[in-house]
């Protein structure tokens, strides 16, 4: 039946036609148009985006020079046959894009979503392995409790439990344990919890066979458990772990990537440079579904010569769109020429030590750069889980944030002003009061 209007309601009469992300509910809105880091449904209701869409809105809502960028696109080249050549944007995003990588990155894959990323970089790191004579190397290793995407491969990476509802994954996935899980499991120091979930990762690789593993696949920043952000240490040892059993080290950088740790990518914030780099999200600041695998140059060899042109395929009919293409150029470009680190670094300033003081006495807070995590410690009872309910009262209140569990995750826009995080503190403060009774 085709969807209606009815007068009284702004919503269509019958919905079935429309797959709606969360369960049809009161947390469900019609958006409609927004502005700045403020949204509107609908109803005319106005709502504070404290997470930046999902970890994508960075530059706002209404950013003129890359809405700009893709209207010219799409009247000068709005697709580009991909069988038979490439086009301007999408060049200049590769370029853009491995430059503002850590050294030794030198080639990009352009996709279209976090999830193809992921499993973009599964193949490349299955070919690179086969095309040096190592065929057998194709399993691959990454966190119990990360999250990876919904394709079935990067579902497969996800190591968490509510995934097996679609039944077995990919043959030759293998979780290991994170270093926060191993604190809040089995109460592990945090001043061990790093050596140890290496150490654990190196016998699982021992015991899985050296000679049977292609990658390790990690968020350098979990954020399904709350934001958990392991030591800088905890990378080294895995980059040497990954040396020692010539085993690729893939960064999952969809929600750390352009800007949100303080530095172009979670991999410069801790030091270590990644075999395999996924981006996405904020790589296009909202404005068109875009993502890409980034890579290293023995990678990129298994591709094509050092200075010519590299092939991948099969690959997708719109990787590489130039209307996606050109929001990434000009949302990379904005990001450098806008000084946009320094901006985060001071915004981050303003809102990390408030932010604190309000989580104190009814949780702990995790921060980095422009992204935050509050696992609150209670208290148990009414409905639904103290994240999930803080996270419900903030919306009623017209503050979008997650909640899920006993964690709420924060990611500000980039342009988020002091009075916008003001409002954002004040609201949460108050959400916080009801749900979880006054702080200290
Ligand atoms: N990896 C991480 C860390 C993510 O947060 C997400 C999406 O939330 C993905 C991968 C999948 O990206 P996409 O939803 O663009 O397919």
């Amino acid at each position: 039946m085709p969807a209606q209007k009815s007068a009284a309601s702004p919503w269509p009469t019958d919905l079935s036609a429309y797959c709606f992300e969360v369960p049809h509910s009161a947390d469900s809105r019609l958006f409609t148009s927004a502005k700045g880091v403020r949204l509107t449904d609908a109803d005319g209701r106005g709502y504070l985006d404290a997470l930046s869409g999902v970890f994508v809105t960075c530059f706002g809502y209404d950013c003129e020079p890359i809405a700009r960028a893709v209207q010219e696109q799409l009247h000068t080249l709005p697709f580009s046959p991909p069988l038979h050549g490439a086009n301007r944007a999408a060049l200049g995003l590769a370029q853009a894009l491995v430059d503002l990588a850590p050294e030794g990155i030198t080639a990009a894959k352009l996709v279209n979503g976090g999830s193809e990323s992921i499993e973009a970089a599964i193949r490349l790191a299955r070919l690179y392995h086969r095309s040096h004579g190592r065929p057998d190397k194709v399993k691959v290793l990454s966190h119990y409790h990360g999250y990876h995407g919904a394709t079935f491969g990067s579902l497969s990476l996800t190591g968490r439990p509510d995934v097996s509802r679609f039944g077995p994954g990919l043959p030759g996935v293998v979780h290991v344990w994170p270093p926060d899980c191993l604190e809040e499991f089995w109460g592990v120091e945090p001043e061990r919890s790093a050596a140890l979930a290496a150490e654990m990762i190196e016998r699982t690789i021992e015991a899985e066979g050296p000679d049977s593993v292609a990658a390790l696949v990690i968020e350098p920043v979990i954020h399904l458990r709350g934001m958990a952000i392991p030591s800088a240490d905890y990378f080294t040892r895995l980059r040497e772990i990954c040396d020692r059993h010539d085993i690729l080290l893939a960064f999952d950088e969809i929600v750390t990537g352009f800007g949100r740790t303080g530095n172009p990518f979670a991999a410069q914030t801790f030091g270590v440079t990644p075999d395999l780099m996924c981006v996405g999200k904020g790589i296009s600041g909202g404005y068109a579904p875009l993502a890409a695998v980034l890579m290293s140059e023995r990678i990129a060899a298994v591709l094509g010569d050092e200075g010519g042109p590299r092939s991948f395929a099969p690959s997708h009919t719109y990787a590489a769109n130039p209307m996606a293409s050109a929001a990434g150029l000009a949302a990379v470009t904005l990001f450098n020429d806008g000084d946009y680190l320094t901006r985060i670094r001071e915004l981050a300033g303003f809102i990390e030590p408030r932010l604190r003081k309000l989580v104190e006495g009814r949780g702990t807070l995790r921060s980095i750069g422009l992204l935050y995590g509050a696992k609150l410690t209670g208290p148990d009872g009414g409905q639904g889980p103290v994240g999930e309910r803080v996270a419900r009262a903030c919306l009623e209140r017209g503050l979008i944030l997650r909640g899920q569990d006993d964690w709420l995750v924060l990611a500000p826009a980039f342009v988020t002003t002091e009075a916008e995080a003001d409002e954002t503190l004040r609201i949460l403060g108050e959400a916080l009061d009801e749900v979880c009774g006054a702080g200290r």
